[in-house]
């Protein structure tokens, strides 16, 4: 069988968006006949779109998006095919509403914030003046991935404290910075980007463990202009 078209790819992704609206709006929707349709449109057996919607699932999980309920995610997809869908998913912003979302989950904080690097909604996020806390093993803060996304986009690949290029590229192609609060989350500082830095790891941790910790945020504040002391 020949490989999948970028048309058939597409398809597959719209047919699986159309699964993923109807069952949000609590439809009853036979995923069978979704397979049956694109197999009469394409000449592939039903069973290859049932595969390829759980590879879908898998791309959709590694973006941090939801997936259609009962397409549990399939990781047997080459990198051209994942690139693919990928592409489709971001280009037509499906699902995109859930990437702005707050979490605490720190591992799904990095995937959103990842993904919304470079495409993320146009102007300053307004993020939240007063996180709010979830009890867990340890407290952790809802942090908004576009604050995140937005920060280390303002700084460009350079560390804001010491000026000097993130330490290295990350896989996917982007500099390695960590955005770091002004105001600690636990002292009450906001999650906002006017409390919000993207440091090279030495800074970070020098920022939380350092002797000079307090002159640094103090000289952080009047060299960023975007920065408010809070
Ligand atoms: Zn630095
Ligand atoms: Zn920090």
């Amino acid at each position: 069988m020949a490989n999948w078209s970028e048309e058939e790819i597409e398809a597959a992704v719209d047919a699986y968006q159309g699964l993923f609206e109807s069952q949000a709006a609590g439809e009853q929707v036979v995923k069978k006949h979704v397979y049956k349709e694109l197999s009469l449109r394409y000449g592939r057996t039903v069973k290859s779109y049932e595969f390829r919607f759980q590879n879908i699932s898998h791309v959709l999980d590694t973006m941090g998006l939801p997936w259609v309920r009962g397409l549990v995610p399939a990781s047997n997809v080459g990198p051209t095919a994942t690139a693919a869908i990928r592409g489709v998913i971001e280009r037509k912003c499906y699902f995109g509403r859930h990437l702005g979302e707050p979490t605490a989950d720190l591992v799904l904080l990095a995937r959103r914030a990842a993904a919304l690097v470079g495409r993320g909604p146009k102007g300053i996020p307004t993020g939240d003046a007063n996180p709010k806390r979830v009890a867990g093993e340890v407290v952790q803060f809802v942090r908004s991935p576009q604050v995140v996304a937005w920060v280390l986009e303002a700084a460009a690949g350079d560390c804001e404290s010491c000026s000097l290029p993130a330490p290295f590229i990350k896989a996917g192609g982007v500099p390695y910075l960590e955005v770091h609060h002004v105001r600690w989350l636990s002292q009450g500082g906001s999650d906002t980007v006017t409390n919000a830095v993207a440091l090279c790891p030495n800074c970070h941790r020098r920022f939380h463990h350092g002797a000079d910790a307090e002159a640094l945020a103090k000289h952080i504040i009047a060299r960023v202009p975007r920065l408010r002391a809070e």
